[in-house]
């Protein structure tokens, strides 16, 4: 008889450890910080973590900003699995996830034409946020 003694936490408890601490921490995170995070959660293992990770992506509940190897929980659950549109702000970091199926259908149509199968689609808008650009805008007219 072999006693197992570890709590083993299910595939799908483990995703909604790891889907709880993204939204909770509310900004994208590097797989590495979100580790940390999760240290005092029972969920330390890095393997398990990236696992769970790639099982949110799967369902549309994460997604993974590449420009910023970070991931952040989808704002939008009933969304389609896989497209997603980001703003980045450049100077606070601030990260605004949206939908645009405008773009997201002229992508798929571009991606029909040239025979190409789309397994995920993810936009990064990289630039500053509507409060970044009214601080800049001040301080511009204040310094002339
Ligand atoms: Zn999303
Ligand atoms: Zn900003």
């Amino acid at each position: 008889m072999d006693k197992k003694t570890t709590k083993r936490r299910s595939a799908a408890d483990q995703d909604k450890i790891v889907v709880e601490a993204l939204r909770g921490v509310g900004r994208p995170v590097s797989a590495y910080e979100l580790i940390e995070e999760l240290r005092d959660k029972g969920v330390t293992a890095p393997p398990t973590v990236y696992r769970a990770l790639n099982r949110l992506i799967e369902d549309g509940l994460a997604h993974r900003l590449e420009s910023l190897n970070a991931f952040v929980a989808c704002n939008h659950p009933h969304h389609h699995t896989g497209k997603a549109v980001f703003a980045i702000c450049e100077a606070c970091g601030a990260v605004t996830e949206f939908d645009s199926e405008t773009a997201e259908r002229s992508l798929a149509q571009w991606a029909k034409r040239a025979g190409f199968a789309v397994r995920t689609m993810t936009l990064e808008l990289r630039g500053q946020c509507r409060t970044c650009c009214a601080v800049s805008a001040r301080s511009r007219s204040a310094g002339g």
